[in-house]
């Protein structure tokens, strides 16, 4: 071994021993007559000190090392006269007798400690030294402890971890496949799965009972700040189960987890139908960090001669608590917020009141203190609060005073770091339509199983079929989601008819599936979990990309191997794709 310890461990307890430590230069500070050295690996820092007095040639040759030179030396631990409490090693320090250069290194394009002079993309593109930082580390670390405690928790309770293809055929969860081309085969296709979804299903049809798999999967999506075009599911399938047994288990799960790396008990998960969702929080993923319910207003603000309100579908409030000392300048900047194209809202009403019993509003001209009074007292709220009032059609208006509602919540500073919030939510819609083309889309996926008791529904009106498919939610964040199954031909059948699938093309897709359930297939049902997001949660960050290794930048390319980059010719022609010349 070229080390006896590494750079985290030593202590009081080791004073005196002879020692050998190999790492990086972090930094190096010459004091004249002393030279001190901090060697940096994954577990810590340890000072070394050099002496001119006691060792001249040993002291220059330390000088010399420049920062991220990887060294070996040989030493003895003694006790630090200046002592850092910052640091776990911060009383002792290494006397050294020997040094050996293991590699040098260029002087590293930004600083490798834990705050960094280096703006994104540079520390992207050099990934692999961004990586050595500690709080980059510290994420990685978390990730591969979290990894192992989900692997126990589902092994103990008998789930077997299988692994299913990567070249595969579509499946369909909503966005666009990555495809392969087939050089075996002209003109055909591979697809890299969204997720395992049609294979987890067949390993139930073959008996497995309990599946899991910490796996890849791939969407061609536009990306956002959270989505990355390779991402981690924790994905899980269980026979012979019920909604509420699949719930149970994986409520379990994620308690056993957040207590485990963050010491914290989390409740019971309440359960929320996706309707009470949308129309308390105007999302489907509500951050219950923090109250400021929605209050439907329209019996109470329409029909008093303001145009704006008795021309909308919707007129819906939130009570900012103790806010009514909001300033001008807040409420305009409340305002301009709102009207930004993600908000999308065409203005804000607004309703102080006042600590001394007066209301101000920013509608006074339609409606009388009484009127204003009723509103307040309708939203729960009294004097010190303001109201906040958005309006128009249902679902925009919903998803505009959603974002005030995050927007309010984290300047108010409720949606706090250290807290859990998480909830269930159930009863999706089966369906949904496609705004433009009206066209019919599961909104889980075609495999989710519609409610029993809505089945005669399912052909007079479709849109209002419940889904058996719920969603884990954690302050905001929709961690996982899931369904109970088709498990028969026939009702899988009439769901791709349902969206719009020839026979043909049904059965082009996913006869595999419909014949398979024709040879025994157990109830059944799962959830898949995104891992990266569940690690973004634990580790307190927004951005899932610190959880990932290697991840692709906000345009979805690699910059530090250069990906996605092209093929020669020759490449292409063995694919059978035509090289079209300029
Ligand atoms: N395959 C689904 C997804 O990726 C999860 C599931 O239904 O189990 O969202």
């Amino acid at each position: 071994m070229l080390r006896t310890h590494n750079c985290g461990e030593l202590r009081e307890q080791q004073i005196g021993e002879k020692v050998t430590l190999s790492g990086w230069v972090q930094k190096s500070r010459d004091l004249g007559g002393l030279t001190f050295i901090d060697l940096r690996d994954r577990y810590g820092i340890t000072q070394l000190t050099f002496n001119m007095d006691e060792n001249a040639a040993l002291c220059e040759q330390a000088r010399k090392l420049g920062r991220e030179f990887v060294i070996q030396i040989q030493g003895t631990v003694r006790e630090r006269s200046s002592k850092n409490d910052q640091l776990p090693t911060g009383n002792i320090e290494i006397d050294v007798d020997e040094i050996k250069v293991l590699n040098k290194s260029k002087t590293p394009p930004f600083t490798i400690e834990s705050e960094t002079d280096g703006g994104e993309e540079l520390r992207m593109k050099y990934r692999y030294l961004d990586l050595r930082r500690p709080p980059l580390q510290e994420k990685l670390i978390l990730r591969s402890k979290l990894a192992m405690q989900i692997r126990n928790y589902l092994s103990g309770e008998d789930f077997i971890e299988v692994e299913t293809p990567y070249l595969i055929k579509s499946t369909p969860e909503g966005a666009r496949d990555f495809v392969v081309p087939s050089r075996m085969h002209e003109g055909e296709f591979y697809a890299l799965p969204q997720s395992p979804q049609t294979f987890k299903q067949l390993l139930m049809v073959s008996g497995y009972d309990k599946y899991f798999q910490i796996v890849k999967c791939f969407r061609d999506e536009d990306l956002r700040a959270d989505r990355q075009p390779e991402f981690t599911q924790i994905d899980c399938e269980m026979s012979f189960v019920e909604q509420e047994d699949v719930l149970d288990t994986f409520e379990a799960m994620m308690k056993k987890v957040v207590k485990e790396i963050k010491g914290v008990d989390l409740p019971k998960f309440p359960r929320m139908s996706y309707a009470e969702a949308m129309e308390k929080y105007g999302s489907d993923k509500p951050d219950l960090r923090f109250g400021m319910e929605f209050h439907n207003l329209n019996e109470l603000a329409q029909g008093k001669g303001f145009n704006v309100f008795d021309q909308s579908d919707l007129v819906v409030g939130i009570n900012a608590e103790g806010c009514a000392e909001y300033s001008r300048k807040q409420l305009d900047a409340l305002t301009n917020y709102v009207k930004t194209p993600q908000v999308g809202a065409k203005g804000l009403v607004y309703v102080k009141l006042n600590e001394d019993g007066t209301i101000k509003s920013s509608v006074d001209k339609f409606y009388s203190q009484e009127d204003l009074q009723a509103w307040a007292d309708k939203m729960g709220a009294s004097k010190g609060d303001l109201l906040l009032v958005l309006s128009g059609d249902t679902n925009p208006t919903r998803s505009a005073m959603n974002a005030l509602r995050l927007h309010m919540g984290k300047e108010l500073g409720l949606r706090k770091g250290d807290e859990f919030a998480p909830l269930w939510v159930v009863d999706f819609p089966l369906l949904e339509a496609d705004e433009e083309s009206g066209a019919m889309h599961a909104m889980h996926h075609p495999f989710t199983s519609p409610k029993v008791e809505d089945l005669d529904k399912l052909e007079s009106a479709p849109l209002e079929v419940r889904a058996n498919a719920y969603d884990m939610v954690i302050n905001g964040v929709e961690l996982g989601g899931g369904s109970i199954r088709i498990a028969d031909r026939p009702t899988q059948e009439k769901m791709l008819s349902l969206l719009g699938f020839s026979d043909e093309e049904a059965k082009a897709q996913f006869g595999f599936l419909m014949d398979a359930f024709e040879y025994g297939t157990p109830p059944h049902g799962g959830i898949a979990f995104g891992f990266d997001r569940i690690c973004a949660l634990l580790g307190g960050t927004d951005s899932i990309r610190d959880y990932i290794a290697f991840p692709k930048n906000n345009a979805g390319r690699d910059v530090m191997i250069d990906a996605p980059a092209k093929v020669d010719d020759e490449q292409l022609e063995e694919l059978h794709l035509k090289v079209v010349k300029k």
